[in-house]
């Protein structure tokens, strides 16, 4: 069983597990795996990409009632060729050249991002995926295959570099979440860390494989962990390949990340991308259905629902259902509304103490959602009923 139950007077309560979308490796233009000659790692994808590209994680958002995360890739998203004055950028150097790149379909895929961005939330994942030392390629853009990361320099040159590329396409402020490209990572070293360096930027999320990053410390729970005011959510394994187009929906492990690559919800010929998406959203929306998961509507219920899931003290007290939130860390990534389940036979009143009702949704499977706001201060909520007794 998954999710956190318990059951009162007929009644049962679930603490459910969130389900959130990443999508990674948005933004390429081109569709081929640059990688065999020295060129990024891009999608593997048999053609361009185009704005029914975009599209299709629109209408797998809408179908999800998700704000999805989009882990873009901005560097031939460069219409000034600015990247050839970065260190490391592309693989060209101080010969970058973009052109082919540049073109109607940079504005037209700018203005959709913008009039989209309640569906589609931009995350950083690189300029161009990978780092070019002396004009050869490595994985990755932040941090070598050893997990140390490149000098603060590099990294923050590289975290201009985005800011630039946003402000030239009008795509919006500095996103929020991090996503490490190819989960090449550290954690741990404190105010030295890329989290100190990212929250300068005004990241607050990074998701990442816990397993693939360098460990400095231990992270605090094996799922979930903080530093520098950054909350870090493990990302688990993509349930797919990053290079299979089309992918059939599967999941692989109950995480609450699941991460996929752009080309895996995409067919060759994009008038047919829906049918790829909405497979996916029939799946997730089966998923959630029940007491055990929930679906996320944006990453920070994602990461706040993870975190009362994880280090929450799910318990019953005398006739009294109790979440005692003490052990979840007081940082603005980690608090906020949660949602609890209910599954009755019939409707009961209950009392809520130590947290405010900010909605309630009844499913067509009766089992009913509903969202709690923690009152200021307060650890504890008690959920509290006569008939319990
Ligand atoms: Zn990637």
């Amino acid at each position: 069983m998954n999710g956190k139950q318990l059951s009162l007077g007929g009644t049962v309560f679930s603490l459910p597990q969130p389900i959130f979308l990443v999508i990674e490796d948005v933004g390429w233009w081109q569709g081929y795996d640059g990688s065999v000659k020295n060129e990024p790692f891009r999608n593997g994808f048999c053609r361009r990409h185009c704005l029914d590209d975009y599209r299709a994680l629109t209408r797998l958002a809408k179908r999800l009632s998700m704000r999805i995360a989009i882990g873009m890739v901005l560097g031939e998203w460069d219409r000034t060729n600015f990247l050839k004055v970065v260190t490391g950028a592309t693989w060209m150097g101080e010969a970058w050249d973009n052109r082919i790149n540049q073109g109607p379909w940079l504005e037209a895929a700018a203005q959709y991002l913008c009039a989209h961005r309640q569906f589609l939330e931009i995350a950083v994942h690189g300029i161009c995926h990978e780092f070019w030392q002396n004009g050869q390629m490595e994985r990755s853009e932040f941090h070598d295959e050893s997990g140390q990361m490149r000098s603060e320099a590099i990294v923050r040159r590289h975290l201009e570099a985005y800011a630039t590329l946003l402000a030239q396409n009008g795509l919006g402020d500095y996103p929020r979440l991090f996503i490490p490209p190819a989960l090449f990572h550290s954690f741990g070293n404190g105010r030295e860390s890329i989290q100190a360096t990212l929250k300068s930027f005004g990241i607050e999320y990074i998701t990442t494989r816990f397993s693939k990053a360098r460990l400095y410390a231990v992270p605090q729970h094996p799922r979930l962990a903080w530093e520098c005011g950054v909350g870090l959510l493990e990302r688990g394994l993509s349930p797919v390949s990053w290079d299979m187009a089309a992918a059939a929906p599967i999941l692989l492990d109950d995480n609450p990340v699941i991460a996929l690559h752009w080309g895996n919800l995409l067919h060759p010929d994009p008038d047919q991308n829906h049918e790829i998406v909405d497979r996916w959203a029939d799946m997730l929306t089966a998923k959630a259905a029940g007491l055990d998961f929930i679906l996320a509507e944006d990453l920070a219920a994602c990461w706040r629902q993870a975190a009362a899931y994880f280090l929450a003290d799910f318990r019953q007290e005398a006739n009294s259902i109790i979440i005692d939130l003490k052990a979840v860390p007081k940082l603005p990534c980690f608090t906020g509304v949660i949602a609890l389940k209910i599954k009755e036979a019939q409707a009961k009143t209950r009392h809520f103490n130590g947290a405010k009702i900010v909605g309630q949704i009844t499913g067509e499977d009766a089992i009913a959602t509903i969202f709690l706001l923690p009152e200021p201060h307060q650890i504890k909520i008690e959920i509290s009923n006569p008939d319990y007794s």
